[in-house]
């Protein structure tokens, strides 16, 4: 028997209301498939099921945060007390993620191939952060290197990789996407994920596994790593990009600046923390490194990103890099206190990437003049 975790809501705005649904501020395409998986979550064509968090912890460590994900769908958010990763629970399950990845997913996040003249655009937007993954990983590779995007969608990243000489295939179940790639030239990209790449391509093993935003999309984030494992070559590394909600008072976009609601969505099944990657990772004895950015490649233009963890992981027995911090199940975990603070500092605006942004909305003499305008039309 599964215990209901017990309630913390982050606020009165996370509660699901049905008398006055949350009503988010979308098209009216994307509120048509909003409304279409709400009815397939009422008339049980989507199967919520349970699952645990993957840092190991039993549920009973769960503490409800969240009724409604940001499009006022009925997810529940669960925050593990021991890791102080956030994630939907009940979810949709396997079959249900397939319908919704096929029929729904790129409509309703209005990402959808046929409706973009700029897809070259998303495509040359990849290359922004294979650049920051060389200045990581770079050391560790030479000309010859088998590298391999897992969710790789258009294929910008495996482009820039490929014509700095290294051996770069990607893979996505996106077909659109892939389509689209092919289309801007970009070479070597495969539908589907790790397994169903072609034999040679499995046998040659890789140098470097990546993944940039799709490690929290997976439902079975353990079993992925158990079979990367497989395709390492003995010295691969797998590089996890990941949206970090410890941070968000900090950066980011501004719908999403200090605004948790913003960062749970329902292709998002985790919002993993640091603490609760590392306890994956280390079931499947893999070393862990978090690879931090230098200040200059997020001061120049912080309102440009969004806050990210960059995580590398290694098969390695010895676990030298491995720390656990370890949370303390008896007492509210130090995410939770920073997602309550963090709620009640961006509802008076006072969250320090809010300031920040205030500050230089003055400091410019352009964004000023507008601001002015506004309150003096
Ligand atoms: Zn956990």
């Amino acid at each position: 028997m599964i215990l209901a975790p017990e309630r913390k809501i982050i606020s009165p705005r996370f509660e699901f209301n049905s008398d006055n649904p949350y009503q988010p501020s979308v098209s009216e395409t994307q509120k048509n498939y909003i409304e279409k998986i709400k009815l397939n979550i009422t008339n049980k064509s989507y199967n919520l099921q349970h699952s645990a968090c993957p840092c190991g912890a039993e549920s009973s460590e769960d503490i409800l945060v969240s009724e409604i994900d940001r499009y006022g769908i009925p997810l529940k958010s669960v925050l593990c007390n021991r890791c102080g990763t956030v994630r939907f629970d009940p979810y949709l399950d396997e079959a249900s993620l397939a319908d919704f990845y096929t029929n729904i997913y790129r409509k309703m996040y209005a990402m959808d191939v046929d409706d973009s003249a700029d897809y070259g655009d998303y495509i040359a937007s990849q290359s922004s952060y294979s650049e920051k993954l060389l200045q990581f990983a770079g050391d560790s590779l030479t000309p010859k290197s088998r590298l391999c995007e897992v969710g790789c969608g258009g294929g910008g990243s495996v482009k820039f990789m490929q014509e700095r000489g290294y051996d770069a295939i990607g893979c996505d179940y996106d077909v659109a996407a892939l389509q689209a790639g092919r289309h801007y030239g970009v070479k070597h990209l495969y539908y589907g994920d790790l397994n169903s790449l072609p034999e040679e391509q499995r046998k040659a093993k890789f140098d470097l596994i990546y993944l940039h935003h799709v490690f929290e999309h997976l439902d079975q984030p353990l079993n992925f790593l158990q079979e990367a494992r497989q395709y390492l070559t003995p010295n691969g590394k797998i590089v996890l990009i990941v949206p970090d909600i410890s941070r968000i008072d900090q950066f980011g976009h501004l719908p999403a600046l200090g605004n948790l609601l913003m960062y749970l969505h329902i292709a998002h099944k985790y919002n993993f923390s640091i603490d609760g990657l590392h306890r994956i990772a280390s079931q499947v004895d893999f070393a862990v490194n978090k690879l931090e950015l230098g200040s200059s490649s997020k001061s120049s233009s912080p309102w440009s990103s969004s806050p990210e963890i960059w995580i590398q992981i290694s098969p390695n027995s010895t676990q030298e890099n491995t720390t656990v911090h370890q949370e303390s199940s008896s007492r509210p975990s130090r995410m939770l206190n920073y997602l309550l603070r963090t709620e009640k500092l961006f509802k008076l605006g006072l969250c320090r990437g809010q300031i920040i942004y205030k500050m230089s909305a003055l400091a410019s003499p352009k964004k000023l003049t507008t601001k002015l305008r506004r309150i003096m039309p």
